[in-house]
């Protein structure tokens, strides 16, 4: 695989991914430090938000991992154009998805 430098990416600011019509984000239980990974699909698992013309898409989903009861709430708002304008994780961190793909291969590795 070719790694070319980029900047790096402010998961605090947007931790999403575009893959195609699909929004991937990556993350980590602050309690267990199981990583998830969440493909949030366009038109599918956005909520429209009627009320709210300068963020008129949602996302509020709870995760729970296989590990601890520990629940993961992950709330973002979009604009019309799909731009993050704001995102909040509780329970959980926003990992890049070159650290959940290092971490999902060392466990792989230690199996
Ligand atoms: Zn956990």
């Amino acid at each position: 695989m070719c790694l070319f430098r980029k900047k790096p990416k402010d998961l605090s600011v947007n931790p999403f991914y575009k893959e195609g019509n699909h929004y991937v984000v990556y993350f980590r239980c602050d309690r267990c430090g199981e990583y998830f990974r969440s493909h949030l699909r366009i038109g599918y698992d956005f909520i429209n938000d009627y009320d709210n013309p300068s963020a008129p898409y949602r996302i509020d989903k709870v995760y729970v991992g296989s590990r601890c009861p520990n629940k993961l709430h992950l709330v973002a708002a979009f604009t019309a154009g799909y731009k993050v304008k704001t995102v909040n994780l509780d329970g959980g961190k926003f990992v890049s998805k070159e650290e959940y793909e290092k971490a999902l291969h060392k466990e792989e590795d230690e199996k």
